[in-house]
């Protein structure tokens, strides 16, 4: 029986009463209702004493609301449930702490307990620490978890018919037909069989009514195939021995720890961490790997494909609905044991996780940032930590984070020392291109070209690599000047010319390219300005017009899908020359593939950013690394304007060590992450004063207190994104400072945002802009 309105005084809190004498009841209650049929015996916690419980919906909402338990439904904390909201019907989760003091009469029922595993303990904890520490809605941090709707009804079973040996009264040939084709299989669909046997249904459904077959219902088919932990087992090198070993280790003790596993590209990291991941598996766990790109590594499926002999469930936006309902569902069962996916898997609830991987640990796509603005990194380690779990980092150029979380042994740090077998690490040199420029309007300097050139005529591959996408950057009128600018942001229009386009790629705005200048009416007298990737194709392909090229970018026709084609028949030596964007930077494996030319090294350093050096170092070697992956001797040139730069010396030098240390001397020196801690607090408005406004506002409220400093406003570099206008505050703290209390104490005393203002609070921010 529940109890209705034992309430402690003030409302606030679980009645004292309850906890203590209430456990032997609701285990008797437990026990009837977990004998009630379809709601099986593991979906253990305890139920709720009260009859009001909060329910977490997925809205913008700061804390649960209030709903009743009607009388004989049973819920728990984690129980998925529908409840009403306003005139809708929501799905939200059963939570656990004190309720708000609602008036009774205003309290409204759940109306539906979904057949689900309740989201468990440690995903509840996380959902709130992702909350707490990103100072965003829980609400918001649930929908996280709840991306897939359909799923919490179970799947349907699946009806089919099986022999049961006995006999038919009389045979015929279509009988005899039917009969035979049945020994194919021990399940069969009746049409299915009937359109084996090549008769009618009405024989089979004869055989049917005859006993001689019966119907049988199937659990729905698991989402993929199960790992075979022993199927394709690499013979590893002593070195990777000695790493796998170390993370297996950490495995077996089933407690967390966090790893940072560093090895030259193609040292064999992926190999080695595959064994954490067969370990895993054996022990009956579950293993999270999280990709930066999930819908372009065709060849890490692949590779796991070959490990393992069945592809992991892959989870990333380009998954049809369908497939993320089984997969989803399945996760949560524990019928799927191995997922591969972008930043939002990890909010998968996985029934019992046993280990992450957090694969190329360093890239900048980890960060999300709209809504809930996270770093998937960093939460797979609160993840693992909540869980008690280890999670690998494995990367060739770690970020400045983890180098130092490994350094002061609060990571394990587990290296790779050289390349696996035969291949050696490419030999970078740089091109200084003030002393060997191109031809004019041109980019690809001579030095480049002739290496090109040996290339090819060895047979082998190119990469020229430049990050950016389109023709070029910028359009402007010869005549008068006139730039082209979008219309709701404060930036130039990309030159996109296959497409025959001018994009804003902020917004998206695009017009077509036009003929004449819209300012002064001139014919034909618009310049692009600085390269793309479209543009250096067509220099290329001038040049070296019997090599097959191919421009690889996210704008490609055809979108992730067919970039993933192309990226393989790349690897299958179909293409001379590539030219990409960071796209191709990312961990594809090129045979064939010896020479790699950055384009332009510095673009990355022009930013102020206090990342940009490591990002520059980080993108460059990461993409020379794609060159001489299989032992073929291998070049990586780089053009600069700044060849003194510190990250181009270190760069050349190979010489990662003295960067990562010069670098994390300067961070430590300026009390910048991972030494010192940042937010930003963004604020947009449709008009600019509105947004300085506010800004300042803010700036006002914030309290004094020590170790903690609020810096701006500041007008953002990207002034105007969609038409609203941008204002920037930077909070910088200590590390030991409450910076989320701070924050939180800073917006409860400045004014609520009105009108159109709005604030966006992005913790340890990677973009400044
Ligand atoms: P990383 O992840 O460090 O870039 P990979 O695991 O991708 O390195 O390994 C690079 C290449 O070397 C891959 O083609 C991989 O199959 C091969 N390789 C690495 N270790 C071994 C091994 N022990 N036996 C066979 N091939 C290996
Ligand atoms: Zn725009």
């Amino acid at each position: 029986m529940i109890r209705r309105g034992c309430r402690p005084p003030g409302g606030q809190g679980r009645c004292p009463r309850a906890r203590l004498q209430w456990p032997a009841e609701s285990r008797e209650q437990g026990v009837r209702l977990f004998e009630r049929p379809g709601v099986p015996l593991s979906f253990t916690d305890q139920l709720f004493p009260e009859a009001v419980v909060p329910v977490l919906v997925p809205l913008p909402s700061g804390r649960p609301y209030s709903y009743t338990v009607p009388e004989g439904m049973d819920v728990r904390p984690g129980s998925i449930v529908q409840v009403p909201l306003g005139p809708r019907q929501v799905a939200g989760v059963v939570w656990d702490g004190p309720t708000d003091k609602v008036d009774a009469k205003k309290l409204r029922p759940i109306t539906h307990v979904f057949d689900c595993p309740p989201l468990g303990e440690t995903m509840r904890r996380f959902v709130d620490w992702v909350a707490e520490y990103t100072l965003s809605p829980p609400g918001l941090v649930v929908r996280m978890a709840l991306r897939a709707p359909a799923a919490f009804d179970p799947e349907s079973w699946i009806e089919g018919i099986e022999a049961t040996g006995e006999e038919p009264d009389r045979i015929t040939s279509a009988r005899r037909r039917v009969i035979a084709a049945a020994e194919d299989a021990p399940f069969w669909s009746k049409s299915g069989l009937a359109r084996a046997a090549g008769v009618s249904a009405s024989v089979v459904d004869g055989l049917i009514r005859q006993g001689v077959f019966r119907t049988v219902r199937f659990p729905p088919p698991p989402a993929v195939a199960e790992p075979d932990t022993a199927y394709g087992r690499a013979t590893l090198s002593e070195d990777q021995a000695l790493a796998a070993g170390d993370l297996v280790e950490a495995v077996r003790a089933a407690a967390f720890r966090p790893i940072l596993l560093e090895g030259a590209t193609g040292s064999g990291k992926t190999e080695v961490y595959f064994e954490a991941v067969a370990a895993a598996l054996d022990a009956g766990r579950q293993v999270l790997i999280l990709l930066p790109e999930i819908a372009l590594t065709q060849s890490f499926i692949d590779r796991f494909h070959a490990r393992f002999g069945a592809p992991p469930a892959e989870w990333h936006s380009d998954v049809p609905p369908k497939k993320r309902e089984a997969i989803w569902r399945q996760v949560a069962e524990g019928r799927v044991k191995i997922v591969a996916g972008a930043r939002s898997s990890l909010f998968l609830p996985f029934k019992d996780l046993g280990l992450i991987v957090v694969d190329e640990e360093h890239d900048p796509a980890y960060k999300q940032e709209d809504r809930t603005f996270y770093h998937a990194r960093d939460m797979a380690v609160v993840r693992a930590s909540l869980g008690g779990l280890p999670v690998v980092l494995a990367s060739a150029t770690p970020s400045i984070e983890s180098r130092v979380n490994a350094e002061t042994g609060r990571y394990g740090h587990v290296r790779l020392k050289a390349r696996h077998g035969d291949a050696a690490l490419p030999e970078l040199s740089l091109v200084d291109m003030r002393r060997h420029p191109p031809a004019r309007g041109r980019f690809v300097s001579p030095v480049l070209q002739t290496e090109i050139r040996k290339a090819l005529a060895r047979g082998e591959q190119a990469l020229l690599f430049l990050n950016r996408r389109g023709y070029a950057p910028l359009t402007l009128c010869r005549v008068c000047g006139h730039r082209f600018q979008c219309h709701n942001c404060s930036t130039w229009l990309v030159d996109h010319r296959l497409r025959g386009i001018l994009q804003c790629h902020h917004c998206g705005f695009s017009t077509p390219r036009p003929e004449a200048c819209p300012e002064c009416g001139t014919l034909d007298h618009l310049v692009a300005c600085g390269p793309g990737v479209e543009r250096i194709a067509e220099e290329i392909v001038e040049e070296f017009s019997e090599a097959r090229t191919i421009v690889l970018s996210s704008d490609i026709a055809g979108g992730p899908r067919r970039l993933r084609r192309e990226l393989e028949a790349v690897a299958d030596g179909e293409a001379d020359i590539v030219i990409g964007t960071q796209l191709v930077a990312k961990g594809h494996h090129f045979p064939k593939m010896t020479l790699v030319g950055a384009i332009d090294a510095d673009l990355g350093l022009a930013n102020g950013d206090p990342r940009a050096a490591e990002r520059t170092f980080q993108l460059l070697h990461q993409v020379t690394g794609r060159a001489g992956r299989t032992g073929l001797a291998s070049r990586g040139l780089i053009q600069t304007f700044q060849p003194q730069h510190p990250v181009m010396q270190a760069l050349v030098a190979g010489d990662p060590e003295s960067f990562y240390e010069s670098e994390i001397d300067e961070r430590r020196r300026s009390a910048l992450p991972p030494f010192g801690r940042l937010a930003a607090i963004i604020v947009s408005a449709d008009s600019r004063k509105d947004a300085e406004a506010h800004a300042r506002e803010i700036r006002a409220a914030a309290p004094e207190m020590p170790e903690i400093e609020m810096l701006g406003p500041a007008e953002a570099p990207l002034a105007v994104v969609r038409g609203r206008h941008r204002f920037r505050l930077l909070v910088e703290a200590s590390r030991r400072a409450p910076i989320q209390a701070y924050i939180r104490d800073t917006l409860a005393r400045a004014p609520r945002p009105r009108g159109s203002v709005q604030l966006q609070i992005d913790m340890d921010p990677q973009s400044f802009l």
